[in-house]
């Protein structure tokens, strides 16, 4: 088994079983998010800790393609009870590897995403849940 194999399956399962797909109940910050060129729709909830500067909970809702929901899984695993600067040095390192291609083991599952960088036209749908939480926290004014 390739490890291009091994990647495919691992965004497959995310896409099929997410994780944290939901909602909360007392969210800090609720933001949707779109990627009109594909149709995909993310509606992402954050809840922070009282001082703002901790992920104590994380959900999102929405529906796409497999790229994009996986992505979404994938990034709520990798950040909840992170503080909001590690957060965001993570999404930052996700941009990084969208752009270069460049595996980042620090990302955990959504390594497998690296491959998408090779399809411009998906690195959107991988950006979305990203893009979203880093404009949550924005708006949460935790940045
Ligand atoms: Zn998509």
């Amino acid at each position: 088994m390739s490890l291009d194999d091994l990647y495919q399956d691992l965004i497959l399962e995310h896409a099929r079983y997410p994780h944290h797909r939901g909602t909360l109940s007392d969210p800090t910050v609720t933001l949707d998010a779109q990627n009109p060129t594909c149709g995909d729709e993310i509606h992402l909830q954050l809840k922070l800790s009282g001082d703002e500067r901790k992920i104590e909970d994380i959900a999102f809702s929405g529906h796409g393609c497999t790229i994009s929901q996986a992505s979404a899984s994938m990034m709520t695993d990798l950040v909840l009870g992170l503080s909001v600067k590690e957060a965001l040095e993570k999404v930052q390192a996700f941009q990084d590897m969208m752009r270069t291609g460049e595996p980042r083991e620090e990302l955990g599952d959504a390594v497998a995403l690296a491959g998408v960088s090779r399809f411009p036209v998906r690195i959107k749908c991988a950006l979305l849940a990203w893009m979203a939480l880093k404009e949550a926290l924005e708006e949460a004014g935790a940045m």
